[in-house]
Parts: structure tokens; sequence; C-alpha cells
């Protein structure tokens, strides 16, 4: 089970996203840092009716002037401030310089990961002399026992994957967890998808993998590469749907070693795990049972000579950045060009700042928030997340098709949230982290195989409820069911998300709802299978479980019908934990605005009612644009809906947004009362 994030970033996207638009203007005293109470509204469209097209009549001037930078795949509010963020690192960066870090203190191995990774001209020095060892350990295989002892590093591929989480059956204590894995495409669709568009991908893919085994000096690139395809493809045939992959109780199948061995026994457990510290461990969760039988079948069917291909490539490309220019082209000529649109590769620096949000992100973190947030903000942010709650507990206190029994279970639930903001009370343990000058590829390795012992010596001990999953500096937020735990980050707290001088109906229709989204987790289509204490418990009566299905079925319709692209339509299923987020979310930003005002009229401010700041805020914070081939990717890759819709279908199933627009039958946003899906 993973974290439920605000806004999807993988760890390619930390490289290659972000440069362009100027950083949001810092807040002065008492006045909004955005227009003149916390909405640009010179960025609407005003001659598009609110109730015709909500998402335009609010960014529409912006939406359509605003040119995508070279080096993004899409940009927007969140963007803006990922790149303020950056800014920010980088000044610290330069502080830092300015007089040398203690030998052995966090900050020299910041800045030494950093300098490392600036310079260049040593990474072309060294060629592929980094990889050597790598690549002469696969060569040397001759045997499946052989292949499985090499796959089993935690840093190789492979059809089965590993990561350790608080045990869904008892979340006091930590497990490890095996899933589907080994596709250098993000999902089955990438291979088996039969059209124009998707041969055009993976034509791209083909070259890209030739391009790795020319650059690492196989004899036959372009047949080694074939080799390679055809067996990832019959890895993607077996792997689940990523909509499967969301479904909390299929992917959950405790067993001890010799269940493990019963369920999957075409893979040597006991040699694979004891390559990598899991020697002793004798409880797992299975989550894709039949991808993972059967791909590590393909261990036994496919020649060993075409495995090694495929580590021999896995490596070199996951290493890529980190190695000669070359390769770190390559890479970008796939994932970020043909994969998302992407047309230039960003600034080094900026990578760089990514690079250390990855590998060391609390040892910047630290220096960050000392930096750059105001305590007063945290002090403001916990007001606000108290007022969330107050508002959750009095929505779930009324709902109509929630019956008694499971209301007192959500109560119960709503009652241990456990909110963190701004930064974690207890930061990490960088000291058994080593980092070298001038070699930049051992330290990325260095800092993940540092990385997985600290999960590994955890395993042993009690779950650590003061871990953060997210850096301080990073722009998002996210909720985890197992801790029933809410988490938002200081570089999130600004504006147009969060502005202590805005008027407060934009701070609720924004960072609100974000707060109220990530709340809403704890009770969408997955959260709602994990009791108060982070465990997996039916506390659902067979009635209200009818139900809430049945509202949600119709809530995933609407999303079904949202096709931004020929042939791209939204997954309602798969997004559905998002789409239930961002809807409790507004409803219940708007009822805790609205306890705020204490009975009292909002005041009208530059001729909007305190009703339409709030649904305009929070139309702002999903302003953004795309390209077409990264949209495709969002849609089969990430849980989470395009912008547009994020901005715009949770509007029309809220009551208050027609009164507040005069949205009436006729306009193409309307939905007839008894159609809105109204669920916390
Ligand atoms: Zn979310």
């Amino acid at each position: 089970m993973r974290l439920s994030l605000l806004l999807a970033v993988s760890a390619a996207a930390l490289l290659t996203a972000c440069g362009g638009e100027k950083p949001a203007p810092a807040a002065e005293a008492a006045k909004a840092a955005i227009g003149t109470f916390g909405i640009d509204t010179a960025q609407m469209d005003t001659a598009v009716k609110p109730g015709d097209d909500f998402y335009k009549y609010v960014n529409g001037k912006w939406l359509s002037t605003f040119q995508m930078p070279a080096d993004k795949a899409r940009y927007g509010v969140f963007d803006v401030l990922r790149d303020k963020s950056e800014t920010d690192v980088k000044a610290l960066l330069e502080e830092m310089g300015k007089t040398p870090p203690a030998a052995g203190s966090v900050q020299q191995k910041v800045v030494d990961l950093y300098n490392s990774w600036m310079d260049e001209a040593a990474l072309e020095a060294r060629g592929t002399e980094a990889l050597k060892g790598d690549l002469d350990a696969i060569n040397a295989a001759k045997t499946k026992a052989d292949l499985v002892k090499l796959m089993g590093r935690f840093d190789y591929s492979g059809p089965v994957g590993l990561y350790i989480s608080p045990d869904p059956a008892d979340p006091t204590k930590y497990v490890v967890n095996i899933t589907q894995a080994g596709t250098g495409m993000p999902v089955r669709d990438y291979y088996l998808t039969k059209s124009e568009k998707f041969d055009a991908y993976r034509a791209a893919y083909k070259a890209y993998v030739t391009k790795v085994f020319e650059l690492i000096g196989d004899a036959a690139p372009a047949k080694s590469a074939d080799t390679v395809i055809a067996l990832e493809t019959k890895l993607a045939t077996v792997h689940w749907k990523p909509e499967q992959q969301r479904d909390v109780q299929a992917t959950n199948n405790p067993v001890d070693r010799a269940g493990l061995k019963k369920m999957i026994p075409a893979m040597d457990w006991d040699s694979f795990l004891a390559v990598d510290g899991l020697g002793d461990v004798q409880h797992f969760v299975v989550n894709e049972t039949t991808a993972l039988r059967d791909g590590a079948k393909l261990l036994d069917t496919q020649p060993v000579d075409a495995w090694k291909k495929y580590l021999a490539f896995h490596i070199a490309s996951d290493y890529s950045a980190y190695l000669p220019k070359a390769f770190d082209d390559a890479s970008f000529a796939f994932y970020s060009k043909a994969m998302r649109g992407i047309e230039q590769q960003r600034d080094r620096w900026k990578r760089g700042v990514g690079l250390l949000d990855a590998q060391i992100g609390e040892g910047v973190g630290e220096l960050y928030v000392a930096k750059y947030f105001p305590p007063d903000n945290k002090a403001k942010m916990d007001a606000l997340v108290a007022n969330l709650r107050t508002a959750m507990g009095e929505r779930l206190k009324t709902l109509a098709w929630m019956d008694d029994a499971t209301r007192a279970e959500a109560l119960k639930k709503l009652g241990t949230f456990d909110p963190r903001v701004g930064y974690p009370v207890k930061w990490r343990d960088y000291s058994k982290l080593t980092v070298q000058p001038g070699k930049l590829f051992e330290n990325v390795r260095a800092a993940r195989q540092f990385e997985w012992n600290r999960q590994v010596n955890q395993l042993k001990g009690p779950v650590d409820r003061e871990e953060w999953g997210m850096n301080p500096q990073t722009v998002n937020a996210y909720y985890n069911p197992l801790m029933n735990q809410i988490t938002f980050p200081a570089a999130i707290l600004q504006p147009p998300f969060f502005d202590p001088n805005a008027d407060p109906a934009v701070n609720y229709g924004a960072i609100g709802a974000v707060i109220g989204h990530e709340m809403g987790h704890g009770f969408d289509d997955q959260g709602r299978e994990f009791d108060e204490a982070g465990k997996i418990r039916n506390w659902w009566t067979k009635d209200t479980n009818t139900k809430f299905v049945e509202a949600t079925d119709k809530f995933a319709a609407q999303y079904n019908a949202f096709c931004p692209l020929e042939g791209a339509c939204v997954n309602g299923k798969f997004t559905m934990g998002e789409n239930l987020g961002d809807l409790g979310g507004l409803e219940m930003a708007y009822t805790a605005y609205h306890l705020s005002l204490n009975g009292a009229e909002a005041p009208v401010i530059d001729g909007f009612t305190g009703d339409q700041r709030f649904f305009m805020a929070h139309a702002q914070v999903w302003r953004a644009i795309q390209r077409d081939d990264a949209l495709r990717n969002q849609i089969l890759t990430d849980p989470h809906s395009p912008a547009a819709a994020r901005g715009s279908i949770p509007e029309r199933n809220v009551d208050a947004w027609y009164t507040a627009f005069g949205v009436k039958e006729g306009d193409k946003l309307y939905v007839k009362p008894e159609d809105r899906v109204h669920i916390w």
C-alpha cells in the first residue's frame, strides 16, 4: 500500500521537469501576494460563462497565452512553486559554498554530492569505468541461480520488486512487500496497445535500448535490443493493470516464507532475499499474485543469455544520468522527449537540486525550513487543519447515506487522524552515508544503498511514526493509510495555496481543499478499507457499503466521460481515490469556510462574493497546461486526473457552486441535482 499524493512525481520527473516562469513574489506584510485578495483575476476569461467552462472562466487568459517552457511536460501553479523551491535551495547551496562545511557533516555531503553532479568533465573522463564491475558480474553469470543472485541486489531489475511499509495486518510493525516489476516502459499498455501512436513509442524505445547497448560496447546492439524488448513484452503481458494494482484486498496476500515459495515457485527466494539483507525475514505481503508467479516463470522459460542482456541494459539505463553525457542524452530522448514531448533538457543545476531531493532530501530540508518557513505559517496552518477536521466531523454526523454503526467507526477514524505540517520533528541521520568528491556514480549508488539499508534495519523495530515520506522543500502533500497520517511539507504552504495575508475564502478554496483532499484519502475507495489504527479491517455495514459503491460508480462515470485527447479518456476507476479526495476536499473546505464565518456574511471583494472567491481559488490552483504525450502518459500511468478535470468536475457536484455562479439547466457543466454525487 503506497502513499496517496496530491500530485504524482516520478523519480524521473524529479530529474527532468521544471524551469521557466518567474518565481511567485514573496508575501508582503498584510497584503495578499497575488492580486488584491489572492487570485490573479487578470488571468480570467470573463467572456466564458462559469456554468459552461468554469476552469476556463477562472484561468482562460493564462491558458490561451502562456507558452510552454521547452524543458517542461506540464506547467502550472505547482510548477511555479517548484521553480521557486529549486531557486531557494540553490541559494542555500551558494551560502554553504562560501565557508566549506565541516568534514563528515550533512552539509559536506550535500555540497560534495552536488559538486560531483556538476562536474561534467570528470563524468566524461571516467567513461563507462563506473559500470565495469556490474557488466563483468552480469557477463560471468552462467545459470538461473547466478541470475537470481544478481537480481537480489537492491538496484537491479527483474520480475520481482521489493518495498518495505507498515504491515496492513499490524501497522505497528514493518513488513516486506513483494510487487510486480521489471519493465523499462511504465505500464503494460505501452507494450500491448495496438495503434500507430503506440507503435511510435515502441520504435522510440527500440532506438533507446539499441543506443544503450552501443554505448556499453555490445557486439550486436539492435539484436540485443530486440531480445530485451521481447522479454519485457512477455513480462508486461502478465502484469496487472494499474487499476488492479489499486485493489487493496486483491493486493493484500500475507504469506510466510513457505507460503511464498508455494505461491511463486519459480523464484529461488532463499537466495534472492539473502543478497540484500532479508535472509532472516519470514513474513511477507505479496501484491500482484499472478503477475509475480508468471513473471518469475520467465526465469525458467527464457534463456539465461536473454536475461543477461536485460540486466546489462537496465543497470546502464537506470544510472544513465550518472554516466557520460551520451547515456544521459539517450535517456532524455526517450523518457522525456518521445514519451512526454519535452523539447529541451533542463538546466544542470536544477537537476542537481532534484538529485539532492531524491538522495539526501532531509539534509537539505533542515536548512530550507530554517531559512524559508516562518514559524507563524506553521501555527496558522495547524489552525486551518483543525478547522477542516471539525468540518469533516460535522459532515460525517449528518451524511444521510451512512448508517449509525458505520458513522461511529468513521468518526473514530477521524479522531485519530495525525496531521503533520511543515517539517519532521526528528531529522534523518545521514552519518552512515559516505559521499566522495568526484565520484557521482558511486555517490548515487551509496545513497540508494544507504536508504535501502536504513529501511531493512527498521524491520527489526516498531514503526517510526515520526518519519516523513516527503521532503519539506517538496511542493506536494500525502496521506498514508497505514498510519492514518496527513503530511503537508513547508514548500506547498505558499501562495497561491496558502497566504496568511490573503482573503480567507481563498485559503479555504486552495490549501483548505488540499487538506480536505488528504483527509478524504482516509475515506476514499482504498483508505476506507483501513481503520483508525491503519489496520486493514472492514468497518462498513453491508447496506452503507452498497450505497458507497453506487455513489462512486456514478462518480466514476463523470470522469470516464472526460476525454482530453482522441482515444484517451480518464479512467474513472483508476483515478477514483484521487477524485474522491478532490470532491471530499472541496466539500469539507467549503463547510470549514462557512464555520469560520461564524454566521456573518462574507464581504464582497472586487465584485466577487465569498463563495465565488472560494471556488475560484480552487480552480486557480489547478491551472496548468500539458503536452499531449505527457497527458496520454498521465492518463495511463497516474492515478491523478488531469488538472482541467480536477479544477472543474468536483465543482459540478457541489450545490453551493451552482448558487454562487447562477449555474442553470442548459449550461454545459450543469448536472441535475439528483445526479450530483455527494459522498463525504
Ligand atoms: Zn491525493
